[in-house]
């Protein structure tokens, strides 16, 4: 698949950040990941914490999936708001989906912390504002309901509180101080180096062509006629996962974004917060950590890669004008522009756990807006069900509902 255009930023600004080289024997493993993006380096890094023998398989360079076009946003804020997907999954699930992804970014930040290397990690508080007045009543039911089931630590910001802290028009949003933003790519890295310091091995430029599940182990076979045995195979191949799946579960959707040159002073509005709207599909955007501004969003329902990337330059001019419009008083000169492949879900949540058809396999799909989260829930969940422990939430990713 053609997960994005050229020249995500990330991936521009890093360059390959540290080599692994291709499997060139065979091998056997008590644990395999196929996927060395940011759900399979979170994996790796958890599973190898646990005590476990793992190897990451990566066909591409590592981080050079939809990784390295990520946006980065830690949001706990799903993209189904909690008021609908109470309707859709329920009041206990629906509430401890977003329960899990706040518990999600405190993780992230005991990790990075950890890791004692720049990953990017900034804690910010994140506003979601009403693009249209007919957007408050749905705005005010979300706020209610947050507030209900004590999610997050809100305030309600009228207009004119919203145009001081943020310099923004618009009629009415919700700040929440739960939030972050990171480097996924750095990040990605970071995850993978730690892995391999505590024993995990690392291939990248080595594809898994064929999958073969016996009795008692797994076999994968490599585009360079390898065979790697293993007894349990964990699938983080992202938004490429869905052919290792007998039911749909993607919904294909092309997304953009850009990144202004840096600023002098990166002070931008209140705590520099990450923004975003009501709007379906929506604009956000977050400062990055050498002071630029990132903008995302105008997402397209399609995935068509040579369509995707000839609406760049259209897309990208669109989304510098939103931020205009928004922010009158900033210069936002675009320094790179990107489009990515992007998959949702229909109640918005990740699918984590195995499948009837593909024993001891698990997966950890983590699709919509809120990947990264869902990533880090998938692998502490994953591993604690390799650990031969229960955990009562996994049902409410599972591939059932
Ligand atoms: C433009 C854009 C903006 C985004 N913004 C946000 C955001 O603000 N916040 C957020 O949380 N999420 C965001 N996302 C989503 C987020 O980036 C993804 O959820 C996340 O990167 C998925 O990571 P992954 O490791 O699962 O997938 P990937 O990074 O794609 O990694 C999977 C890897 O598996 C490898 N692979 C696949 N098949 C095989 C095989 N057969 N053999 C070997 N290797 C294989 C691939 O090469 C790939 O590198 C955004 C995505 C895009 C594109």
């Amino acid at each position: 698949m053609d997960l994005h255009s050229n020249h995500p930023y990330w991936l521009m600004r890093h360059g390959i950040k540290y080599v692994y080289p291709s499997l060139r024997n065979d091998l056997r493993d008590e644990i395999v990941i196929i996927g060395g993006g940011i759900t399979g380096a979170l994996i790796a890094y958890h599973l190898c914490k646990a005590g476990f023998s793992v190897t990451i398989i990566e066909k591409r360079h590592a981080g050079f999936g939809s990784t390295g076009a990520s946006t980065a946003l830690l949001q706990y804020e799903i993209d189904t708001p909690l008021h609908e997907l109470i309707n859709k999954v329920g009041e206990s699930n629906a509430v401890r989906s977003y329960e899990l992804c706040i518990e999600s970014i405190r993780m992230l930040k005991k990790i990075t912390g950890s890791l004692r290397v720049d990953t990017g990690f900034s804690e910010i508080p994140s506003l979601q504002f009403a693009s249209f007045p007919s957007h408050r009543k749905a705005l005010e039911k979300e706020f209610s309901a947050r507030e209900k089931f004590g999610i997050g630590h809100l305030k309600w910001l009228e207009s004119t509180e919203l145009h001081r802290l943020f310099g923004i028009t618009a009629p009415c949003g919700i700040l929440s101080r739960e939030g972050a933003t990171v480097d996924a790519y750095a990040l990605t890295h970071a995850l993978l180096q730690r892995s391999i310091k505590m024993g995990a091995k690392m291939y990248d430029s080595t594809n898994i062509v064929e999958i073969q599940h016996g009795k008692k182990q797994i076999a994968l076979t490599t585009s360079g006629g390898n065979t790697i045995t293993t007894k349990h195979l964990v699938i983080a191949c992202g938004y490429e996962s869905q052919k290792y799946l007998t039911r749909q579960v993607e919904i294909p959707n092309s997304t953009y974004a850009i990144v202004s040159e840096p600023f002098e002073n990166g002070n931008f509005w209140y705590k520099n917060a990450m923004i975003w709207e009501t709007a379906d599909p929506y604009l956000y955007l977050r400062k990055t950590d050498d002071n630029r501004i990132l903008i995302g969003g105008k997402d397209d329902e399609f995935y068509n890669p040579a369509k995707r990337d000839a609406k760049l330059p259209k897309k990208a001019v669109a989304l510098h004008q939103a931020f205009g419009k928004l922010f009158p008083g900033i210069d936002f000169r675009t320094d790179f522009c990107w489009a990515g492949y992007f998959c949702k879900t229909k109640d918005g949540l990740p699918y984590i756990g195995s499948v009837k058809q593909r024993p001891n396999t698990y997966f950890a799909l983590g699709f919509g807006g809120n990947g990264i989260t869902f990533s880090v829930i998938a692998a502490s969940m994953l591993t604690q069900l390799l650990s031969g422990k229960k955990n009562k939430d996994l049902s409410i990713f599972s591939f059932e509902r």
